[in-house]
């Protein structure tokens, strides 16, 4: 059921720090980003170790670790810090994190809020539990207004 433009899910190994787990392939016998090997696999371009594989989808870390290459794009260090900072648009707006949150905290099911949204449970799973959106300022009292 994976098409095109779905994430695809990284099934092997888990490497890195415990609060930055990344997918790891073992190529060549040394580890390997997972997504800068499909990279190299699907493109067929070996990168320079200052080029970075950035995601198009807010998925490239624990636990989806996304490697469709169609969600894969080259850059650079500071794109990926202004990634970061200043554009939440780089996954979901804004204001629709902060309504899934409300609606997290109204008691609606994750899975009721993935088919509402067209999202995937990961993703509201991931909402839910913080793992994404840090960023996103969290309003006082746990709930939020429009
Ligand atoms: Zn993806």
């Amino acid at each position: 059921m994976r098409g095109p433009q779905d994430c695809w899910p990284w099934l092997g190994t888990w490497g890195g720090r415990k609060r930055d787990r990344r997918p790891y392939y073992m190529a060549r016998g040394r580890r390997t980003m997972a997504y800068r090997w499909v990279w190299e696999l699907v493109y067929g371009e070996v990168l320079d170790e200052s080029v970075l594989i950035l995601h198009s989808c807010d998925n490239g870390g624990w636990p989806i670790g996304c490697t469709n290459p169609n969600h894969l794009r080259k850059g650079t260090v500071q794109d990926n810090s202004a990634n970061m900072t200043d554009r939440p648009r780089h996954g979901l707006p804004a204001s629709v994190v902060q309504a899934i949150r409300k609606l997290l905290d109204q008691g609606e099911t994750q899975a009721e809020i993935a088919r509402l949204y067209g999202l995937t449970r990961e993703t509201i799973s991931a909402i839910a539990t913080k793992r994404a959106y840090k960023h996103l300022p969290y309003p006082a009292g746990g709930s939020v207004d429009e």
